[in-house]
């Protein structure tokens, strides 16, 4: 039984497969490691971007207190001195410092105040000042930078003051220059001036971790504590690092303090500015590539195929010749640079070339009769079926040894079998090349003649009686036989009726006293 094999996967799918698969995990390792590489070299370039610019943010801003201070205690030293300061010379004082300062006010010991630039500010003179920082400045009577607070008109400021004193060192009062944080101020337009355009922005803390200084306006005078760069910058340190923000957003910040005031001044971009150039390489690393990758796949589609062409050759036409035997000749020839291949091949044409011999002997062995070596029944029939099948015209003749059962009880069996074999062999003498001699069955036998009438076969059956008659058989004397002669087309167009033919005529001559030789009469 012959088991059907599926397709399933060809040799040639399996090695471009592998290729393919083998190239594109390459690909990818070398795009992630690419990509690996390049944002680490990017978060590195961001974070000491960020690092060095807060730095020098934060100098810049203590030079800018610097000078803050330097102007407050200046107007201080000229209102100590002068005693009075008229209205007039106070707003020319405010008007050479309106760009660090909101607003100026000088304010005597009670905290009352005396002078105070712009008017529009809220407070007039006479008004007390009632917050804590205006309190710390009478008690503590030294030049600092406050803490942002609310002041009596309700704006977020920062006060930086400076003391009065007279010329015999009374202490008079203070100076204060505010910056009104919620509003367009120094700081603002200091630090707003760089802008980026990748997202990176600056914000400015003081000590207690409160927003003094955001691009978003409203966030100003919020606590950002919770926020780790925060707490880092405020405890005093300065440095750079990947962090989360307090809305959760992902930064690479730079941060640096400012020890006279302890601000902290941090500088961050955003972390998806990566992304970007990330992608951006992806795309040209696999454009770059891809006219390698093609070539290489098809390379690996030529390679798959030459090695699988023979063998699929090879394995095609050993299935055919399961099914039907192949003359030798019909045996491709496998030509494959791989040993594998070439040895594989020749085993299957070797072993297909002995299955054919096999084949043909078998085949003869099949039709050949053991005893006497002529075509058996079998080969008969088939000859026969085949000049039928052609319409090719021939006679059949019919012959069975006169009284052989006496051959065989005077001189035995073996005796018996050599005088059959005999007989054969002068059959075959008689007949010529184109004939086909045959034994029918025990000690009948035939000759099918091709392009031969009644008159030649009957002749040719005559003439090997002749021949018997004037030899010795293996039993020392001459046998005789009988024979039957029928015809194609005369006789019919059927096997059984030319058997059935020759086989009456044969009886005939049995029953006319044998030895002799009858053609069926006609048709
Ligand atoms: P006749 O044909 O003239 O009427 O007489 P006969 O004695 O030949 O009669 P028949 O044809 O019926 O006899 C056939 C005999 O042939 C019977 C059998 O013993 C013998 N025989 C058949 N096959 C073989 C064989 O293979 N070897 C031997 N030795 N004898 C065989
Ligand atoms: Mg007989
Ligand atoms: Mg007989």
């Amino acid at each position: 039984m012959r088991h059907v094999i599926k397709k399933g996967i060809t040799l040639r799918f399996t090695i471009s497969l592998l290729v393919i698969t083998a190239i594109l995990l390459t690909m990818l390792t070398s795009i992630t490691s690419a990509v690996q590489v390049n944002r680490t070299s990017l978060i590195d370039n961001y974070l000491s971007k960020n690092e060095a610019y807060s730095k020098k943010l934060a100098s810049n801003t203590s030079e800018l207190l610097n000078t803050m201070q330097e102007n407050i205690r200046a107007i201080a030293d000229i209102s100590g001195r002068d005693g009075s300061i008229t209205p007039q010379m106070f707003d020319d004082l405010f008007q050479e410092n309106t760009q660090y300062f909101n607003s100026i006010l000088i304010a005597d010991h009670n905290r009352v105040v005396r002078a105070i630039s712009p008017h529009t500010t809220g407070v007039i003179v006479g008004d007390k000042l009632t917050s804590e920082q205006s309190m710390k400045a009478v008690t503590m009577k030294k030049t600092f930078v406050s803490e942002p607070y609310r002041a009596t008109t309700g704006r977020l400021i920062i006060l930086i003051s400076a003391p009065i004193t007279d010329k015999n060192g009374n202490y008079k009062g203070f100076v204060g220059g505010t910056i009104y944080l919620e509003e367009k101020n120094v700081l603002s337009t200091m630090l707003k001036e760089h802008f980026f355009g990748d997202g990176t922005y600056v914000y400015v803390v003081e000590e207690n971790g409160d927003l003094i200084f955001h691009p978003e306006q409203r966030r100003v005078g919020q606590q950002v504590l919770q926020n780790e760069v925060v707490r880092k910058v405020v405890s005093g340190e300065s440095g750079s690092q990947k962090v989360t923000n307090t809305l959760g957003r992902v930064f690479l910040a730079g941060y640096a303090h400012e020890p006279s005031s302890s601000w902290g001044i941090i500088s961050q971009t955003p972390y998806e500015v990566i992304d970007k150039p990330l992608r951006h390489l992806v795309n040209r690393m696999l454009l770059f590539s891809l006219p390698f990758l093609i070539l290489i796949l098809v390379l690996a589609w030529w390679v798959a195929s030459r090695i699988a062409k023979p063998l699929h050759t090879l394995a095609k036409f050993s299935d055919e010749a399961t099914l039907k035997p192949v003359p030798a000749e019909d045996i491709p020839d496998i030509d494959s640079s791989y040993y594998e291949v070439r040895l594989l091949s020749q085993s299957v044409k070797i072993a297909l070339q002995n299955m054919n011999q096999d084949l043909t002997h078998l085949r003869h062995e099949v039709n050949i009769d053991e005893l006497t070596g002529l075509v058996n029944r079998r080969g008969f029939d088939s000859v026969m079926a085949g000049w039928l099948k052609s319409n090719v015209p021939f006679a059949l003749i019919l012959i069975d040894i006169d009284h052989f059962k006496q051959v065989n009880d005077t001189y035995g069996h073996v005796i018996g079998d050599e005088v059959l074999r005999y007989l054969a062999r002068l059959m075959q003498l008689v007949a010529s090349e184109e004939d086909v001699c045959f034994r029918y069955g025990g000690e009948e036998f035939g000759i099918l003649i091709r392009h031969c009438g009644l008159v030649r076969a009957k002749d040719l059956a005559d003439r090997l009686r002749e021949q018997l008659a004037m030899t010795k058989s293996p039993t020392g004397q001459p046998i005789t036989i009988s024979a039957g002669i029928s015809a194609s087309p005369a006789h019919g167009h059927s096997a059984e009726q030319l058997v059935m033919r020759a086989d009456e005529a044969l009886y005939h001559s049995k029953e006319n006293g044998r030895d002799r030789t009858t053609v069926s009469r006609g048709a």
